[in-house]
């Protein structure tokens, strides 16, 4: 049967939800009701628990070879939805369809292709002086997502858990779930065995509890806030469930005493303003030279006009609206509250004239303290805010002082660039604009999170050691 947005996909079917509870889903751009998803009951999160759970011994003891065979036609079948999913996120995140069809999507069937080539590196068994050493899966995998990046944040999880042998029951955020239809669509028609994956879509607050303490979930896979990761991790601990934990960011971007400071603007910009600054690693902290605040100030206005807010659909937008209406209100409020702490806001604000959705233009705070809330807190919105330091100790003592270690960049000359790259509290460090490696491990210091995705590291994350005492 073909996909559908009013059925879950459990058990290797299209089924009915056992609740007549839906979700309207609102495109931010127009502020219209476009369409509704179901909002699963707890009854409906066991039927996908059980389901996978069942299907979980067997897919075990599918050889990787067969499983990887499956996944490459999944993703064959997947990259057929490339123009529908561009849509889809455009309709449902806001989501420009420039920025779209490079992120949100053709770099989804990167990281799907990654996993596939990295998965034949895990070392499933190790013979050691005195043991066999084997990695096996967890067993059921719950993953629960957030709205930011819809289908990155589901292939992060689903992919990897699958190849490593675990069943799979996803939730998807309830703001954002329309391409995670189109991958079990994929998954469906790749032959997957039936409960092997499962999808309920619906409200956390309503599922966390069954979800994090059933006995058949072996695993919670979490992305999302901290303060949700943190209550959710106490449920799953009552039943010690393994735990992997992606959550919020407030990265730092030190800029090292330099002639030109014109090379690093691009990577700023595209890191806290595109997806309209939603993004977990945004660079969200600019900390810069005190004697050249004026003159990257100037740099930094001079180049704005390049970001054009408008229509998603457009393909000359490069800014949407903010994904939601709670998502603008709160950056609005953010906007207030660095101008009563004292900040100076340069640039940015409501954009009406953008369209009837919730846009916002991109938006610079200078004479920040480290210490102010816009500072400290999770904006997520299109929010820089400058900072500045007399010394390279002090730019790095800023870089570190925060509760946050996700991300964080530096741009200067090399040698230098990469000793206060080594000093920098976070899980991933860019230096001078180096691209992201998709194999390389992705995840969080200090309230961050806890564990990795990417490549093989995040393949492992999906993975129990088991030794064999036999000689
Ligand atoms: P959120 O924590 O509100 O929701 C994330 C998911 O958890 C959603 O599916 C939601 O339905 C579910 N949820 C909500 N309450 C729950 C509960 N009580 N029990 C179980 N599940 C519950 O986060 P969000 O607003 O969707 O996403 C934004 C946050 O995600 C930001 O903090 C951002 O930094 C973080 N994020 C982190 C990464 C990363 O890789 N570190 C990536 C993307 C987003």
């Amino acid at each position: 049967m073909p996909y559908s947005f009013d059925r879950f996909f459990i058990n290797g079917l299209w089924v009915e939800p056992k609740t007549s509870d839906t979700i309207a889903l609102e495109n931010p751009a127009t502020r219209e009701v476009f369409t509704h998803v179901p909002a699963a009951s707890p009854a409906d999160a066991v039927s996908a628990i059980e389901a996978a759970s069942a299907a979980q011994p067997a897919w075990a003891a599918v050889s990787l070879d067969e499983r990887i065979a499956l996944m490459q036609k999944a993703l064959e079948i997947f990259k057929t939805h490339r123009e529908e999913i561009i849509r889809l996120e455009a309709l449902e995140l806001g989501a420009p369809i420039s920025y779209s069809a490079v992120s949100h999507c053709d770099y989804q069937f990167t990281r799907t292709a990654s996993y596939i080539e990295e998965a034949r590196k895990v070392a499933l068994q190790e013979e050691f002086a005195q043991s066999t050493v084997l990695r096996e899966p967890v067993g059921v995998v719950a993953c629960i997502t957030p709205w930011n990046y819809p289908l990155g944040q589901v292939v992060q999880k689903v992919i990897p858990a699958l190849l490593m042998g675990n069943t799979v029951v996803l939730k998807p955020s309830q703001h954002t779930p329309l391409t995670s239809f189109l991958l079990m669509d994929a998954f469906e028609r790749a032959d997957f065995p039936a409960g092997t994956v499962n999808l309920i879509t619906g409200r956390g607050a309503a599922l966390g509890d069954t979800l994090a303490e059933h006995p058949l979930v072996d695993m919670i896979s979490f992305t999302g806030s901290t303060a949700v990761g943190i209550k959710l991790s106490q449920k799953a601990l009552t039943g010690v469930k393994r735990i992997s934990l992606e959550l919020g960011g407030k990265s730092p971007f030190v800029w090292l005493e330099s002639e030109d400071y014109s090379p690093a603007v691009n990577q700023l910009f595209s890191s806290i303003f595109l997806n309209s600054g939603q993004t977990c690693t945004a660079l969200s902290r600019l900390i810069v030279p005190r004697k050249d605040l004026e003159r990257i100030q100037e740099l930094l206005l001079s180049r704005l006009p390049e970001l054009t807010v408008g229509d998603p659909l457009d393909p000359a937008t490069k800014i949407g609206p903010m994904a939601s209406k709670v998502q603008y209100e709160k950056v609005l409020s953010y906007l207030e509250l660095g101008q009563k702490e004292g900040a100076t806001l340069l640039c940015g604000g409501a954009a009406p004239e953008a369209g009837s959705g919730y846009f916002i233009r991109p938006t610079i705070f200078t004479n920040v303290k480290n210490s102010m809330r816009i500072a400290r807190e999770e904006i997520f919105g299109p929010v820089l805010c400058i900072l500045t330091y007399d010394t390279v100790d002090e730019a790095v003592a800023i870089a570190n002082d925060t509760p946050y270690g996700l991300n964080a960049a530096v741009y200067g000359p090399r040698e230098a660039a990469l000793a206060v790259a080594r000093r920098i509290k976070s899980g991933n460090v860019y230096v001078n604009g180096g691209p992201r490696d998709v194999t390389a491990p992705f995840g969080g210091y200090k309230q961050s999170g806890i564990g990795r995705e990417g490549g093989r590291y995040g393949l492992m994350e999906f993975t129990q050691l088991k030794a064999i005492f036999d000689r």
